[in-house]
């Protein structure tokens, strides 16, 4: 670059210079040519004057050449002409031998107008001179032309001398300047390099400042303009940068699946929650086409509804094959300047309340199942008892001790609801206190050990004295063994065996029913902490249980800060392991 532009400047100038060198060579001459033909002039004027005043003895031939010899001794050289243009003298030639003068022009004009000038190359001398020719008149004599010359080679001379010097000196500024201007080139080529390679570096991200400069030319201005365009560049890329990072964060960390679509049907961004929900495998999906990315054609096709018609599209879509997901979708076209230019699509998952909403339609179904079978009952034996079998007395006492038994069962379930309803409301009163093991099984015991004695079950309890203290309700503890201690007695037929047992494992304290009964299958170990579910319904139900009695354990564990866990065997029996923070 700096070469160039360096040699372009330098041409330019050399150019500029040579003009003005040919104008004033041009000038200069014709001013020379001027002046020096003017005293050329004057010269042979006076010249001629004074040969008027000096004329020639007669008129005879050798009178004639003498006098012309003796007048071009002043250096001018002296022709004679004859009216008709025969040379009568010349101070350096023999006129004998010189052709007829009538057709120079400086004669021709001296013979029509009684002077005559010319410049001209001489064809007797060979050389070029500056001629002037006067009339002569002699007394009564036909009038002559005397001719004066003298040459031209000192204007070439001093023409000569001018253009050495001109050029000589126009040489040594050239050389000067040029040198001068290299330097300064170096220096302003120095500082626009400088400029150049700030500007690679602002391009490359790099947003350092120039040093200020000492000198306040245009160059300095530049780059200090430079500077501060590159500060407020660096702002406003920081800036930029900061809410592209806290838009990508907040976006990033969202539940929700987000998406942009563009208007050629390309993503241009999604979130980790949108390739999840949308079932994108891979987390680069930017720029690619949205057909290719998104299987869901119902997805599809309300974008593609959005982009199309400019309004927010709702729908409800469910994913995945073996666990599934409901998905509430809004597609919602982007608008600029009146056009849609892209789409924007949420996804939100609404698995969770979907299956509530079955759980409390199932829950509904299930607690008008569980209140018909004792409602009809009593319905029916009322009916009876008051259709006539109040009068049999074989069989009233029995009626009603089946409808007692049916209103006892109403009691247990609306009681157990209650329980429930209050745990999952979180209404229920708990005291936290620290208590024992021992307060909490031993009561358990007592009244489990008079049932148990009933049914024929061998019924112990194995704790250490040195047990931690539990944290929590004792009532709530409480609740939890005896239902434990309900299902053992009531799932274990006569002969079995129940052992309850407290223990510490790391840092909890682990209360354990284990019974010899029924069991329950591995497949619905899992299922049995759900409201109304039964592994054995028609033993649950004929030994009075509501199905309810686990899911409260588990509730009511859970609040404590506990697990629960089961470990059965069909046909041989069952464990249950209750594990709760020490206080
Ligand atoms: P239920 O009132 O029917 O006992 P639960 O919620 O207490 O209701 O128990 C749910 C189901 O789990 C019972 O119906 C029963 O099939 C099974 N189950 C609970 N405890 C035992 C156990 N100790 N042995 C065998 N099965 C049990």
């Amino acid at each position: 670059m700096k070469s160039r532009l360096f040699w372009r400047i330098g041409f330019l100038n050399l150019l500029l210079l040579l003009l003005v060198l040919a104008a004033v060579d041009t000038y200069v001459v014709r001013a020379l040519k001027r002046e020096f033909l003017n005293a050329a002039y004057s010269q042979l004027e006076s010249l001629i004057r004074l040969a008027e005043t000096n004329p020639p003895q007669s008129l005879d031939g050798l009178q004639l050449q003498e006098w012309a010899r003796q007048c071009g001794r002043s250096g001018a050289r002296v022709t004679l002409v004859a009216g008709d243009g025969k040379v009568l003298a010349d101070s350096q030639e023999d006129p004998a031998g010189m052709e007829n003068h009538l057709p120079r022009p400086e004669i021709r004009e001296a013979l029509l107008n009684g002077a005559g000038r010319a410049v001209r190359r001489s064809p007797t001398l060979k050389v070029d001179l500056v001629y002037l020719a006067q009339r002569y008149e002699f007394g009564n004599a036909p009038a002559m032309i005397v001719r004066l010359s003298i040459p031209l080679h000192r204007l070439e001379e001093a023409r000569f001398a001018f253009r050495s010097r001109l050029w000589g000196i126009s040489l040594l500024i050239l050389v000067l300047a040029g040198g001068i201007s290299l330097l300064y080139f170096r220096t302003v080529s120095r500082r626009i390099r400088r400029l150049k390679e700030f500007s690679q570096r602002v391009a490359d991200g790099d947003f350092r400042p120039l040093p200020q400069e000492s000198s306040k030319d245009e160059l300095a201005e530049l780059s200090s303009t430079l500077g501060q365009t590159a500060v407020k560049l660096d702002r406003t890329i920081k800036t930029l940068t900061e809410e592209r990072n806290r838009s990508a964060a907040v976006l990033a960390s969202m539940e929700e699946g987000v998406a942009v679509i563009g208007g050629d049907q390309r993503v241009i961004y999604c979130n980790s929650a949108f390739c999840r929900d949308a079932g994108i495998a891979n987390a680069s999906c930017e720029n690619r086409p949205a057909m290719e990315l998104i299987r869901h054609s119902d997805l599809l096709s309300m974008i593609q509804k959005a982009l199309a018609g400019g309004e927010a599209i709702h729908g409800e879509v469910v994913v995945g094959s073996i666990r599934t997901r409901s998905l509430a979708a809004t597609a919602a076209p982007i608008s600029f300047e009146g056009s849609t230019t892209g789409a924007v699509m949420v996804l939100h998952d609404i698995t969770e309340i979907r299956r509530l909403e079955r759980a409390r339609r199932d829950f509904i179904a299930n607690i008008s199942h569980e209140f018909k079978t004792p409602l009809t009952a009593i319905q029916g034996f009322a009916e009876t008892l008051l259709g006539g079998a109040l009068d049999d007395a074989q069989n009233r006492t029995r009626f009603l001790e089946i409808i007692r038994e049916h209103a006892l069962r109403l009691g247990r379930l609306t009681d157990d609801l209650l329980k429930l309803a209050q745990i999952e409301a979180g209404h229920m009163q708990r005291e936290t206190e620290p208590v024992s093991v021992k307060d909490v099984v031993d009561p358990c015991m007592e009244v489990m050990r008079i049932k148990a004695d009933q049914k024929g079950l061998l019924f112990e309890a194995e704790y250490g004295s040195d047990l931690p203290m539990l944290m929590g309700d004792v009532r709530s503890f409480q609740e939890i063994l005896q239902n434990l201690l309900d299902n053992a007695v009531r799932y274990t037929p006569r002969g079995g065996k129940i052992r309850v047992k407290a223990a510490v494992e790391e840092s909890e304290v682990v209360l354990s029913v284990a019974d010899t009964g029924i069991g329950i299958p591995k497949a619905e170990q899992d299922r049995i902490f759900e409201r109304f579910y039964r592994a054995d319904a028609a033993r649950s139900r004929e030994s009075g249980g509501t199905g309810l009695g686990l899911s409260i354990v588990k509730h009511l564990v859970e609040i404590h800060g506990g697990r629960i866990r089961v470990d059965s065997e069909v046909g041989q029996g069952s464990t249950f392991f209750v594990y709760l923070p020490q206080a």
